[in-house]
């Protein structure tokens, strides 16, 4: 039995991808330096391959984004662009990270983006280079079964984008035709070159009211090709048809794509193609019980002739190995898996399965792991969870009467001025942060001087004149890990590095147990802050929706329960934070949106746990004033379930959406809450002029009723510098101030 193996991820033992991409990019090596880093870390990636797989990709070190790749195999350059051809990769960089780049959006429904590719009417000239090259640099390496690999056309039509708009089905049809003869030019190249086999990404065709004909008509045009098409990260809704296409093997996601199971029950599967079965988890860092593995592979083979075993999903977004993590409490490291390990996973059951007793023995080792007690378990959070009741979830007063107590305390203008949270973190404060975390400072200079920052920002904001202000999360690195280093039943890694785009990466919390509070986490900050002003200051938490989704998820839990447990741990915080005085506490959820299922028909499900856990998370006393935080979405059909969330404020990202936003809330005629549409974009440097906002907020007033309305940045101020956001803000007082004067009260 074969295992195939895919998408490991390209950063490298020692993040080299990141550190050769951010050197060339700030001219510390050249072009030649930066190409023959890059094959170095494919060599290591191959030589991993190479050890476990029978077969797997060449070509998936992209210089910045897979998709961008194909963008410019395709020969897909808009004007602004070109002339692209004589510069090599420096206009590939622009294309990717320049002052006009292309847009950058979330890949399905994980942490990375891509870029979207764009369509003009120019024709396409293929140039295959960048793929040829890759493939032979494969066998160089002597890893003779790579084959190349490359986003299937289908999957590039769904993402890309005409004139600002995704496409239509007519319009995908029409540009099928410019598509598939640049296509056609990469696959031909790539088989001259001596590929035995290509390989072709169709995530997209997990998505909601995929136009099947389409489908067909590209795969027939594509059959003289022997491709093995890779769907994941849910169920097909056309298998009848998908095992139809004129192609070598289809790989299914049979973790997430528990619909494809039905499928291969009910339909079967052809004989003439080879079923790459997504048996192992590629989405979670938890080891399979390979028992229940194997026996799943037993009822395969009654349908398919020839399995070949793969994860459920690429590796792409798993941290490399588990093995430097041994600060990890034995009993869950021993339970994790992150890439590496689910290659090892992938070769020990293809051995059992051939009757290797040393892999056999391993694969009731790994059922044992998961007999037994699960791992943190904690009485007290369990009792709470059990003892909940509708009323948990319900605030005590309805919002018309709340916004009344809130008034009387707070006294705020008409048009509120306040901020999203975080201010500048500067180079200081994160070198102070990194001496602290290796005990070169101590505890008590480093808590100093996070206070002399409060301090600082409390003054500044007061003399800018914003209304609500913020203590600036000088003390978080990060908004989830923060708390995740505060709550029992996390673990967090020191090299668990996954790529978030580009040479970007973030480090995933893992969910081990169950969730609960041991301590306060935020008091001591917001409460000094507090004692330094008479004006409001925001309690700042991070919420549990958004906890959970940028977390791995825990073993032993369904996703409602964890977030309704990490839910818990908040609201004691909230709690703490109304003792110890503070009227106003923000609950961020800028992830609420992106952990929506794929599929259209799992989201009143999602939703309802979703809202529910923020209500449980934010059941504070009537008169303390509830707000939350939303960004990186699109808002557009999700606006009921963002009210049924009860606050009292929210904020949330506009620029990218505003003008459909506007129609929904005309759609939407119950929104009854207050709300900050970002009156600029915190994402560019440029300072906006005072007349700029004072547009967006007269654009918002046709829409809104003066009273919802508050006046803020459209998101955390963190990643600016103090001499882009003085202005900026300086602008926004004056905007707001002048707009007052035409607010009736
Ligand atoms: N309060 C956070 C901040 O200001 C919110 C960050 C976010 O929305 N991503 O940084
Ligand atoms: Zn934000």
């Amino acid at each position: 039995m074969k295992v195939f193996a895919y998408g490991l991820p390209r950063l490298g033992e020692k993040r080299q991808y990141k550190t050769l991409l951010e050197r060339f990019w700030s001219g510390k090596i050249s072009e030649h330096d930066l190409v023959k880093g890059l094959e170095e870390v494919e060599k290591e990636r191959l030589s991993t391959y190479m050890a476990y797989a029978d077969v797997f990709p060449s070509g998936e070190l992209s210089r910045y984004d897979p998709m961008l790749d194909l963008t410019v195999g395709l020969g897909l350059i808009p004007a602004r662009f070109r002339p692209y051809q004589d510069q090599g990769l420096r206009s590939y960089f622009d294309m990717a990270r320049g002052a006009s780049a292309l847009e950058m959006t979330k890949w399905f429904n994980t942490n990375y983006h891509y870029l979207v590719p764009e369509w003009e009417d120019e024709p396409l000239s293929a140039n295959p280079a960048f793929f040829v090259e890759q493939y032979k640099l494969a066998q160089a390496l002597g890893a003779q079964n790579a084959w190349p690999s490359l986003i299937g056309p289908y999957t590039f039509l769904a993402l890309s984008k005409k004139d600002g708009l995704p496409l239509s089905p007519d319009a995908m049809e029409a540009l099928a035709e410019k598509l598939l003869p640049a296509y056609k030019v990469l696959l031909a190249a790539l088989r001259q070159a001596g590929a035995p086999g290509l390989i072709l990404h169709e995530p997209a065709f997990v998505l909601d009211e995929v136009p099947v004909p389409l489908v067909g008509y590209l795969y027939q045009e594509l059959k003289a090709f022997p491709l093995y098409l890779l769907t994941y990260y849910e169920a097909v809704d056309f298998y009848p048809r998908l095992v139809e296409l004129p192609v070598k093997g289809i790989a299914l996601d049979l973790v997430a794509g528990k619909a494809n199971w039905q499928a291969i029950r009910q339909y079967g599967f052809p004989d003439d193609k080879v079923l790459i079965a997504g048996l192992i988890d590629g989405r979670q860092v938890w080891r399979a019980n390979l028992r229940e593995k194997a026996a799943q592979v037993e009822e395969l083979s009654r349908y398919a002739r020839e399995i070949w075993l793969t994860t459920s999903a690429p590796l792409s977004f798993l941290p490399l190995t588990k093995a430097p993590e041994t600060h990890i409490p034995k009993p869950v490291w021993e339970r994790l898996s992150f890439a590496k390990e689910k290659l090892m996973e992938l070769r020990t059951l293809a051995q059992a399965l051939e009757g290797n007793p040393q892999a056999q023995a391993e694969v009731a080792a790994s059922e044992a792991l998961w007999q037994g007690e699960p791992l943190g378990i904690h009485p007290p959070t369990r009792a709470r969870l059990q003892a909940l009741t509708e009323a948990d979830f319900q605030r005590e007063v309805p919002y018309a009467e709340r916004i009344k107590l809130q008034q009387q305390k707070l006294n705020l203008p008409p048009l509120p001025t306040t901020t999203i949270g975080s201010f500048p973190q500067t180079e200081d404060l994160r070198t102070l942060r990194k001496a602290y975390r290796e005990g070169r400072v101590p505890e008590a200079e480093y808590q100093a001087r996070i206070r002399e920052k409060i301090a600082e920002v409390i003054r500044y904001q007061e003399e800018l004149g914003l209304d609500v202000l913020v203590h600036g999360e000088f003390e978080r690195s990060d908004m989830v890990e923060f708390f995740a280093e505060r709550l029992e039943g996390f673990a967090i890694t020191t090299q668990g590095w996954v790529l978030s785009y580009g040479s970007r990466v973030y480090r995933a919390p893992i969910i081990y147990g169950d969730v609960w509070r041991p301590a306060p986490m935020t008091v001591e900050e917001i409460a000094y802050a507090q004692s330094l002003t008479k004006k409001p200051v925001k309690g700042m938490l991070t919420g549990p929706v958004t906890i959970l989704n940028w977390s791995y998820a825990p073993p032993h839990l369904s996703r409602e329960e964890a977030a309704y447990q990490i839910a818990l741990a908040i609201q004691d915080e909230v709690k703490d934070l109304e003792a110890a005085g503070i009227q106003v506490i923000q609950i961020d959820e800028p992830a609420f949106r992106e952990g929506a299922p794929l599929k259209k028909k799992d989201w009143p499900a999602y939703f309802r746990w979703a809202v529910r856990a923020f209500r449980l998370a934010s059941r504070a006393k009537p008169e303390t004033q509830i707000h939350s935080h939303m960004c990186y979405s699109e808002f557009e059909s999700i606006l009921r379930y963002i009210w049924e969330m009860d606050f009292d404020v929210v904020s949330i990202e506009a620029s990218r959406s505003k003008g459909t936003l506007v129609e929904e809330f005309r759609r939407f005629p119950q929104w009854d809450r207050q709300i900050g549409l970002g009156v600029y974009d915190i994402h560019s440097p440029a300072v906006p002029s005072v007349e700029h906002i004072a547009q967006v907020i007269e654009a918002a007033r046709r829409v809104l009723p003066d009273a919802l309305l508050w006046v803020n940045p459209d998101c955390g101020l963190k990643t600016r510098r103090w001499e882009e956001v003085t202005p900026a803000l300086r602008h926004m007082v004056q905007a707001a101030t002048a707009a007052r004067m035409r607010v009736s009260p």
